[in-house]
């Protein structure tokens, strides 16, 4: 199918026609929205006033090829090149996690149970998303964020540029590089890889197809072995009192906290916005 004219209401006409079947009415409204803002730098109220307006050839063949890759599950958040987190529009491609709503919760759980901690370390830190938050909210403490891909870091070196925030940034695999050089932390949180390859038939194509395995899959035979690891890491760097807070998988509640726990953290499951057991949080003797 082919767009009728440069005309708003045509284009529109041709997004609903290209993608209904692969995303709700409201989501379309939603892509063109973004679209609009991000092409024309229209905000809402514009667009409802322009369903008449023609545009040049140049913006409408921009619209034309992000609906296409729509078409093709690329996630909108790729074809802008950013994606939203606490506020923040971050820089995001395929070397990054796209930073998720329920992830803010760490955010949230570091401001709730966490005063002024001086120095915090994120690990998986990925496009940055959580480092960078906790930076906005704790502007005095000192940041460290590891990652394994360098090219991940470049991602999370860009955001915090932009963001204008100071982080030290540190590439290591932490399942096997010794991090014995990192000093003491008040505040460890990370967001490692959870999903087990046995849940992959029941993901969306716009994150199996586009997002990076390395930061979401982890073997069936041993899905939390990043938790085993980082409560090691946190028992040797957090201080007495520190606090450890991690993304789990809504599946294995019991059996993260129960790693966290045997290794002497007090610890508290709590729940993401959609009701789903998400992070554990553990309190070092
Ligand atoms: N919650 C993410 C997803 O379902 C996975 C995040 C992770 O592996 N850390 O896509």
């Amino acid at each position: 199918m082919k767009i009728a004219s440069n005309r708003i209401c045509d284009i529109e006409r041709f997004a609903y026609a290209e993608l209904e079947g692969i995303y709700p009415q409201e989501e379309i409204r939603g892509f063109l929205r973004l679209l609009f803002e991000e092409y024309l730098g229209w905000d809402l109220t514009t667009w409802l006033l322009s369903k008449q307006k023609t545009i040049n050839q140049s913006d409408l063949l921009k619209i034309n090829f992000a609906i296409k890759d729509l078409k093709r599950h690329r996630p909108i958040q790729h074809i802008l090149g950013k994606a939203n987190f606490r506020g923040m529009s971050l820089a995001v491609n395929e070397n990054v996690l796209i930073p998720r709503p329920e992830t803010e919760g760490i955010v949230e759980l570091a401001k709730d149970k966490c005063r002024s901690p001086k120095r915090i370390l994120d690990l998986c830190t990925g496009s940055g998303c959580i480092a960078l938050a906790l930076a906005k909210f704790f502007p005095d403490a000192e940041i460290t964020a590891v990652d394994i891909s360098e090219k991940a870091l470049g991602v999370a070196r860009q955001n915090a540029w932009n963001q204008g925030v100071g982080i030290k940034f540190m590439q290591a695999d932490i399942l096997s590089d010794d991090l014995a050089e990192l000093p003491l932390f008040d505040l460890i949180v990370s967001n490692p890889p959870y999903v087990r390859e046995q849940e992959k038939a029941d993901m969306q194509p716009n994150v199996l197809d586009y997002e990076p395995h390395l930061a979401l899959f982890v073997p069936d035979n041993d899905p939390l072995l990043f938790y085993r690891r980082i409560v090691q890491i946190a028992r040797k760097h957090l201080v007495p009192n520190g606090l450890l807070i991690v993304e789990i998988n809504e599946n294995l509640g019991e059996e993260t906290a129960a790693i966290i726990s045997t290794n002497g953290f007090e610890i508290s499951l709590h729940n993401d916005f959609k009701g789903k057991t998400r992070f554990v949080v553990g309190k070092n003797s």
